[in-house]
């Protein structure tokens, strides 16, 4: 039997999509590819969910999240979608295996983009890295660089500060992008140097990183840089393999409505996905909870 609502993507926006919809009484199924969470397990502390002044674990907050939409009868299953077919009323869902749905919500959100630095892609996990939660302890006591100057960038250089002899903070502006909360804790960190102006143009060593070639833009200086790891936090990219482009921004996010409605019928999105997001938890949160409503009031009206 068809499915009332299937999610793609266990992230903050598809976790509330999914405790919205099987708490108002409709089966909700979670398709996530490999796990739940999304960005949010990858950061270590996110102090800007209201209601946890001390900050909270992007684990933990996807923990509780999931517990609460299986308490609500929530499924979850583990399955790479690569198309989604709309006939005969029905959404077609094709992966591993497949599945129907009377509607769909999309949260498939966003991953980290690579930099395209000379060295970057051959030293991806010898060194290089886009995840400080998973690998920083891996530089305990050793100096690491970070890339970027946004608030991914500014919060993992704070937690690899914790951990590490030092982080340099490598930007290619004169400001960053980061909220004041983040660029203030980052002047204040004793072993947190800042490059602004500048460029990694190379990354070397022999087994795994050991120093990086520093440029500076404004006056084409360069210098080497010793240090065994380099974190790259310059943005994201959309998952949108299984998406039909006609649905897509020119960035490749998809554009909704403001009740999160596609230009399909019975689809949705919510999320870092979807086209002008606010990429924050709490909007992913808040999106998902209005798709689960446009979709639960489309099978009423229209199924
Ligand atoms: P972002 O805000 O898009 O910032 C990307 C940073 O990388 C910018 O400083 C950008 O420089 C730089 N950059 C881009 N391409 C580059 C390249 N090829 N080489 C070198 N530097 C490059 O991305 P983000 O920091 O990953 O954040 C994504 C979203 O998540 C944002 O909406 C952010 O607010 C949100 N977020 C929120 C929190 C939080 O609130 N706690 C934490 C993490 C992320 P320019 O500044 O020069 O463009």
């Amino acid at each position: 039997m068809a499915e009332d609502v299937i999610i793609i993507g266990g992230g903050p926006a598809g976790m509330t999509a999914a405790i919205y919809a099987a708490r108002a009484g409709y089966s909700a199924t979670i398709i996530e590819k490999i796990a739940t969470g999304g960005q949010m397990i990858l950061t270590d502390t996110i102090e800007n969910y209201p209601g946890f002044s001390e900050g909270i674990s992007g684990f933990e907050l996807q923990q509780r999240m999931e517990d609460q939409a299986v308490r609500f009868g929530a499924k979850i299953v583990y399955d790479d979608v690569t198309s989604l077919r709309h006939s005969a009323g029905l959404w077609h869902i094709a992966a591993g295996q497949s599945y129907e749905a009377k509607t769909v919500i999309i949260a498939t959100g966003a991953n980290h983009r690579a930099a395209g630095i000379d060295g970057e892609s051959e030293f991806s996990g010898r060194g290089v890295s886009y995840c400080a939660t998973c690998d920083g302890p891996f530089f305990k006591g050793e100096d690491v660089a970070v890339v970027g100057g946004g608030d991914s960038a500014l919060t993992e250089a704070l937690f690899l500060s914790k951990i590490c002899k030092s982080v340099t903070i490598i930007h290619r502006r004169d400001k960053f992008r980061a909220v004041a909360a983040l660029t203030d804790k980052i002047a204040l960190a004793g072993n947190i140097k800042v490059r602004m102006n500048s460029i990694i143009d190379t990354i070397a060593g022999d087994r795994s990183v050991e120093a990086i070639t520093v440029r500076n833009i404004t006056n084409d200086k360069t210098d080497v840089l010793d240090v065994s790891g380099v974190f790259v936090f310059i943005g994201l990219a959309p998952n949108n393999q299984c998406i039909d482009p006609s649905l897509l921004d020119q960035d490749g996010y998809i554009i909704t409505k403001d009740d999160m409605s596609t230009a399909l019928p019975g689809l949705f999105a919510a999320g870092d996905i979807r086209s002008g997001a606010f990429r924050q938890v709490i909007r992913a949160c808040g999106d998902g909870a209005l798709a689960a409503k446009s979709a639960t009031e489309y099978i009423e009206n229209n199924v």
